[in-house]
């Protein structure tokens, strides 16, 4: 297949070869349409061309996209907000399963089809939240990448049975194991990350760490994060989500831990949000990966989230002050090619003003969009309906168009 003439980041003009789900030829826009052997052709006309969005920390076991609005009834902290959601998210309409992958579709139909989604695991819920997070990828097999945290939401010792059953996840498709505020919930830092690392190593998983913990205690759990990491060798196999403690350091103890994240290759993954946004730039600069994600999507946890990362690009956008168009083009390369380093270690970082390549040899993972440059899209993008002349192709198979997912 050549996909003609498109404007990567905003580049020149290019057709795009693709064979057997990689690309392996980017060639200057033309060449292809006079060639009356090429194969099969999808026509361009001029769009903008990015790797598809990647959502690197979403909670598809939490979503009700799809389902009738209800008013926000979370109140404030992280364990009353968890409580909430344990006592409704059995109510919906739908059963969960179907929740999941209603949402995984409307991910993949906007574009994004490199996922990383939280399964919550825990002694009310068990693996049922799991299991539906599973079929939901299963669902979407060739056409989304999708990886799943095994994620003890409620601690792993407040209550009993919660590490077999994360055990047992890891055995059964679970890549990632996940821990959280290792301080602050379970009140036993070493033994909530001694656990969750032994379970990384147990099963050659990737770790990622839920840490809303504040300054000092953040910092605190990111250094026996950080410790764990380089003992265990595992650079470029542990993330940490939210790290809202980084906005709060003080100089030099801010420039120090980013320094420390970047030699060990620990990779942050973002919201976007409104207080105690991380220090992107600060990130970027030291080369630490960096990615971004919706969070709870239209949850007990969140009014926000409507699985269109665009949305969630031009949050990071505003959330970071960014006005330049090299910055706006900079979150753009997070929500891209941002998150997809951050899944897998061997692919290029995104740097501020630098502007990701497609390259022969990456996997044929392309989302068209129209758009005059790549900052007036994210900025235009609630002009009329977005969705219109959106193609999204998965290891070179059109698997969106408009919106909807193709047959
Ligand atoms: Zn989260």
């Amino acid at each position: 297949m050549i996909i003609t003439d498109v404007r990567p980041f905003g580049a020149d003009p290019v057709d795009v070869h693709v064979s057997e789900g990689v690309i392996t030829r980017i060639a200057p826009a033309g060449g292809a349409t006079a060639d009356p052997g090429a194969g099969e052709q999808l026509a361009g006309e001029g769009r903008l061309a990015f790797p598809t969005f990647a959502d690197v920390h979403c909670h598809l076991d939490s979503t009700l996209l799809g389902l009738p609005f209800r008013p926000h009834t979370g109140g404030p902290g992280v364990w009353t907000m968890m409580m909430n959601d344990r006592q409704h998210w059995r109510e919906p309409e739908w059963p969960i399963a179907q929740r999941t992958t209603h949402t995984l579709g409307m991910m993949v139909a906007r574009g994004t089809t490199v996922v990383r989604s939280y399964a919550q695991i825990d002694a009310d819920c068990r693996l049922e939240r799991f299991e539906a997070v599973l079929s939901a990828k299963e669902a979407f097999a060739g056409r989304a990448e999708v990886e799943i945290i095994a994620f003890p939401q409620a601690g792993l010792f407040r209550e009993p049975g919660v590490v077999p059953l994360l055990d047992e996840a890891l055995s059964t498709g679970a890549a990632t194991v996940g821990g959280i505020d290792p301080c602050s919930l379970d009140g036993d830092p070493a033994r909530h990350l001694d656990t969750v690392f032994e379970l990384a190593e147990k099963h050659g998983a990737t770790v990622d760490i839920h840490l809303h913990e504040p300054a000092a205690m953040g910092a605190f759990s990111a250094r026996l994060i950080l410790d764990r990491t380089r003992a265990l060798s595992m650079q470029g196999r542990v993330t940490i989500s939210h790290g809202f403690f980084l906005a709060q350091l003080e100089e030099p103890a801010r420039r120090e831990m980013i320094a420390e994240l970047a030699e060990l290759d620990v990779s942050m993954a973002t919201v976007a949000p409104a207080t105690s946004p991380l220090p992107l730039r600060e990130l970027l600069e030291a080369g630490v990966r960096v990615g971004l994600g919706e969070d709870g999507q239209r949850d007990y946890w969140s009014p926000n989230g409507n699985a269109d990362m665009l949305f969630r690009t031009w949050q990071l956008a505003f959330t970071q002050g960014f006005r330049a168009d090299a910055q706006v083009e900079t979150a753009l390369a997070v929500a891209t090619a941002g998150g997809r380093s951050v899944l897998d270690p061997a692919l290029d970082r995104v740097r501020e003003g630098e502007a990701p390549q497609l390259r022969v040899g990456d996997r044929a993972d392309l989302v068209l969009l129209p758009g005059e440059t790549p900052t007036a899209l994210v900025l235009d993008r609630t002009f009329g309906d977005c969705l219109p002349g959106r193609t999204v192709l998965h290891a070179g198979r059109v698997v969106a168009q408009d919106g909807e997912l193709t047959r």
